[in-house]
């Protein structure tokens, strides 16, 4: 029997305005090559300048997982070739990474559970190829130079389940302090698990192999399971594991050899000498920690004392960063936040699930939401329509007003046409008029029922009701 082991190395990207070296704009699905300068473009006689936004994000994701602050740490240049490496070399940290010792609580099977973390490193981001149709291979260097923090953790987590739930917690830490949007899909966190096999009790290492870059929850399970098993018939057959990195093939659910590992001193690394050290005093960490952003746990608690949620929904609404703003923001400007989280909880968990959405793709906008609201607010549109209009602007974030004017789906409540729609509708159901004075009550309902098909649905029912009580006396 074997137990599983995993240590992950997660790739995250800061949510920055600009690089990390240089003063280009970060541009999520900008033309290729139009977010560059010489500095990431590596040309000879340019000299890097440290984002000062970049240590503060790391500083603080360190704070979050109960890191040591390193006081002075070190840029080292980690020397390899890649078409998408203009300089040749990747600025990282190796001796002295800016955050070490810390830990991170999960929830695994048996409760919670330490994942510990070796170090967070800041470093930028390489360029990307892009190989064409006809063989040709195109760069594109607008994601050089992009900052990025790589959390290396301990061999701590003994499932993909348990390096799933590191992930999430990481996410949710990250996402709150505005670090990073932590988006998998997007490439902003990426993972590398790292796996090996122990005997059952056994205290020594097996050997790990790594497989790069997994970029969704199911990947990451999936990948552990599969080279779990691989291994594991390997050792079952009196084989040796390789140490080696593999490449995840999500279409045919397999791992491949990728090639053998390559250790630090492959990469001559040493000090950037165009970098000095940075310094970090005690009262810049305290700035720092006194300034963190409003976790989950608190923003949870706040919607509870402030707006009056249940927990429960208080939760669902909290489960992402994203869409806790938007309810909040259409909780505020509508002043009816008990209606914005009927919103929430009901039509929106709804539709981001028909849209194959999660939490943190939340495509309607707090402004609309709030409009919509105040339409039903207002009278203008019946909650039935407004549910149905939800549906149909929700994934492309239309503008409700914009759509109940366009469709004219405005309800009547213009008291002139009102009675003579009514009036018309009376002369021609005199036998109801005649139930009614006879004190059939139910006779009034039909009347109702009759001038709203008169009016195509489009009249106000509380208004209908009202002038019919006024004309029948
Ligand atoms: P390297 O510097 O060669 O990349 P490290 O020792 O720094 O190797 O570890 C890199 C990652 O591999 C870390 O996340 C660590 O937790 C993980 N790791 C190390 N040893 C093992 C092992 N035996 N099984 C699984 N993961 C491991
Ligand atoms: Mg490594
Ligand atoms: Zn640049």
């Amino acid at each position: 029997m074997y137990d599983t082991v995993i240590g992950l190395e997660v790739h995250v990207e800061l949510g920055t305005k600009s690089k990390i070296f240089c003063s280009c704009p970060v541009v999520k699905g900008a033309s290729p090559n139009t977010c560059v300068c010489p500095t990431c473009m590596g040309f000879p006689g340019t000299l890097p300048v440290l984002n000062a936004m970049v240590p503060e994000l790391a500083i603080r994701a360190g704070l979050l997982t109960n890191c040591e602050i390193t006081k002075r740490s070190v840029f080292d240049r980690k020397n390899y070739f890649y078409p998408d490496n203009p300089q040749n070399y990747q600025i990282s940290q190796l001796y002295a990474p800016i955050c070490r010792n810390g830990y991170v609580e999960i929830d695994a099977k048996n409760g919670k559970k330490r994942v510990r973390i070796r170090e967070i490193h800041m470093e930028e981001d390489a360029g990307k190829l892009i190989h064409a149709q006809d063989g040709t291979t195109l760069v594109d260097l607008n994601r050089a130079g992009v900052p990025l923090i790589e959390i290396v953790t301990e061999p701590d987590m003994g499932s993909g389940e348990e390096a799933v739930s590191f992930l999430k917690r990481l996410r949710e830490l990250l996402t709150y302090a505005d670090v990073s949007d932590c988006r998998m899909q997007e490439g902003s966190m990426r993972a590398d698990v790292n796996l090996s096999l122990k005997p059952q009790g056994s205290r020594t290492p097996g050997t790990r192999t790594e497989m790069k870059n997994l970029n969704s929850f199911t990947a990451v399970i999936k990948a552990a399971e599969y080279e779990a098993e691989r291994q594991r018939t390997l050792l079952e057959r009196g084989e040796r594991v390789v140490q080696e990195t593999r490449r995840w093939d999500e279409a045919s659910g397999q791992s491949f050899s990728m090639r053998g590992k390559e250790g630090a001193a492959d990469y001559r690394y040493f000090p950037d000498p165009d970098l000095p050290p940075l310094v970090t005093d005690e009262e810049t960490i305290e700035r720092i920690r006194t300034g963190l952003p409003e976790s989950m746990q608190d923003r949870q608690e706040r919607f509870v004392k402030e707006y009056g949620l249940q927990e429960k929904d208080a939760a669902i609404i909290a489960q992402a960063k994203p869409l806790a703003d938007v309810y909040e923001g259409a909780a505020k400007l509508s002043g009816l936040p008990a209606e914005a989280s009927k919103w929430i909880i009901g039509p929106t968990m709804r539709l981001l699930r028909e849209h194959g959405l999660a939490a943190d793709e939340m495509p309607f906008s707090s402004e609309h939401l709030a409009a919509l609201i105040g339409l039903v607010r207002d009278g203008r549109i019946s909650r039935n329509v407004a549910a149905s209009v939800y549906e149909v602007i929700f994934a492309v974030n239309g503008d409700p007003e914009n759509y109940v004017a366009e469709h004219g789906l405005s309800m009547n409540s213009d008291e002139g046409s009102l009675r003579t729609l009514i009036e018309g509708v009376l002369k021609e159901n005199q036998s109801s008029v005649e139930d009614l004075r006879n004190g059939k009550t139910r006779a009034f309902g039909f009347l109702v029922g009759q001038v709203m098909k008169a009016s195509g649905g489009s009249a106000d029912p509380k208004a209908v009701n009202r002038i019919l009580k006024e004309v029948l006396g």
